[in-house]
């Protein structure tokens, strides 16, 4: 039987391992930190009984992606699915309201109502199109060509100066801005339109933007069961730094590796070619974030009712100050009113709180590798509008953007997308190729966010460079026969 090593146990290393395991594989993982996940881990960081989202917390991009649905996770472990998507609080008590409903979204969004419908409903119902064509590399025919268009043409929209005519009231138009920010890119850009616009053609659809209760390490465990009952093994606390001195096997015998890390480390393979080490290298990193786990006291007072209801908080303003937020970061500042990325999971989730109690996940954008502690900015941002927030601090944990790496290798400067994802990126990741999870080297492949379709946690890269290492191998197989 080959062997297949897996670098990483981030969703896409566990992914390919999953799917290389029921494909006939020996498989190993081979972890760097001590507990397994990547970005799918829960851990007790601020009081005992606490626990919080070390990455992740919120995954429409999971229950959308047609690798997870292969293998079930909707039936492994339990899902909340809150009926407010997203939510975005405005001055003065308002708030502008995603709900999982997009007549009622539309309806709570006054003289937009319309332009909000015309600009969503149509990917909404079309979601399967949407994600085959934002879930694959972009080199390819989409299998429907028609959303795919409707897609692009509604990134012009939204990714251009045109966005600033889409609409007519506040609420609208923050409730866009807020879900593109996302991205982490300049606003208004082509890459946040599209990271925008898939989110909210999601948090339209049937599936919304739910969460597992008891956090998103619940998906790493039912990977690594699944994993473990076709006879693959995960070993923690091993971090390769070389692999010139790692021992995967042989390659001319089948034996295969699997890197669901940053490319970076290809390019201590001994075989690699100039020219591939050259685009390695050349491969951007960007903009990175600091986040702050807080234990409360309670549920956060937000002075709008229907916030205090959902799980995801936009928590900056005016699209005004989404955009100036999102377009300092690129200019390598911090805004002194950040776009703050909260959710607040013990709201239907009591598994993560003592009873009474509460969590807050939130993190704001910054540059490449920067030192500030995010903690007091993100307070002022949430008091702002949940007035009596920081009364009910009883402990946090903040993570500036620089020690991010040393939680995770894959996030280089605290980049938490595997590299800037951009449209030149998007196609590039992180070479431009068909299949851009094979590598030059015999038998080495790449299986992360590094890689199309890149960041979030749909465990599609890996499936992808699974998918690659089979056909290599002259046994291809799709998805339904791996897990039937
Ligand atoms: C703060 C934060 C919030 C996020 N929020 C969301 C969200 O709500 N929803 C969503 O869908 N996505 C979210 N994401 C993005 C998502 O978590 C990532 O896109 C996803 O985890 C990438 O998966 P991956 O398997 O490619 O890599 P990772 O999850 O990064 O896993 C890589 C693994 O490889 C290991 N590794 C790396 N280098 C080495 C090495 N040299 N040796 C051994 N092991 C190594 C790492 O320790 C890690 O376990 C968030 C990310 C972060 C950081």
């Amino acid at each position: 039987m080959a062997l297949a090593t897996i670098i990483g146990s981030g969703p896409n290393g566990l992914a390919a391992a999953v799917a290389l395991a029921r494909g006939g594989y020996r498989v190993r993982v081979l972890e760097a930190a001590d507990t397994i996940g990547g970005g799918i881990r829960t851990h007790e960081n601020t009081l005992p009984g606490f626990r919080h989202d070390v990455c992740s917390a919120v995954h429409p991009a999971a229950m959308s992606s047609p690798f997870f649905r292969a293998f079930g996770l909707t039936e492994r472990i339990e899902w909340i699915r809150p009926e407010i998507s997203f939510a975005h609080p405005l001055d003065g008590g308002r708030a502008a309201i995603a709900w999982r409903d997009i007549e009622r979204t539309a309806a709570g969004l006054g003289p937009d109502a319309r332009a909000w419908l015309t600009r969503v409903r149509p990917l909404s119902r079309h979601i399967d199109g949407v994600t085959d064509f934002t879930g694959n590399q972009l080199l390819r025919i989409p299998r429907d060509p028609i959303t795919a268009v409707r897609f692009a043409t509604r990134m012009l929209d939204q990714g251009t100066p045109l966005a600033e005519r889409a609409f007519l009231g506040d609420e609208a138009a923050a409730l866009m801005a807020g879900v593109m920010a996302h991205a982490n890119a300049p606003q208004p850009s082509l890459a946040g339109a599209a990271a925008g616009l898939l989110l909210v053609a999601l948090a339209h659809s049937a599936g919304g933007w739910p969460y597992p209760r008891g956090g998103a390490q619940r998906i790493a465990d039912a990977m690594v069961a699944d994993l473990e009952a076709h006879g693959g093994t995960v070993e923690t606390g091993v971090r390769v730094s070389d692999l010139g001195s790692l021992d995967w096997g042989d390659p001319r015998r089948g034996d295969v590796l699997l890197l669901n890390t940053s490319p970076r480390l290809l390019l201590t393979h001994p075989d690699v070619p100039a020219r591939y080490a050259r685009a390695v290298r050349a491969y951007r990193y960007g903009a990175a974030a600091a986040k702050v786990d807080f234990a409360l006291d309670g549920p956060i007072p937000w002075a709008n009712p229907d916030v205090r209801l959902a799980p995801t908080v936009h928590v900056v303003g005016s699209r005004a100050e989404v955009w100036a937020s999102e377009n300092a970061v690129a200019a390598g500042r911090v805004s002194e009113r950040p776009y703050v990325l909260a959710v607040q999971p013990s709201v239907f989730d009591d598994t993560r709180a003592p009873e009474g109690k509460g969590v807050l996940w939130a993190y704001i954008h910054v540059p490449n590798g920067s030192d500030l502690d995010p903690t007091e900015l993100i307070i002022a941002q949430v008091e702002r509008f949940a007035p009596g927030f920081r009364d009910l601090i009883l402990a946090h944990h903040a993570v500036p953007a620089s020690s991010r790496e040393a939680i995770n290798p894959a996030e280089i400067g605290g980049d938490i997308s595997g590299g800037v994802f951009d449209i030149r990126q998007a196609v590039r990741r992180p070479v431009v190729s068909t299949t851009p999870w094979r590598t030059p080297m015999r038998g080495v492949y790449l299986a992360s966010a590094s890689a199309p379709p890149g960041p979030a946690v749909n465990g599609l890269a890996g499936w992808h460079a699974a998918q690659t290492v089979l056909r290599d191998a002259g046994a291809p197989a799709e998805l339904g026969d791996l897990f039937r």
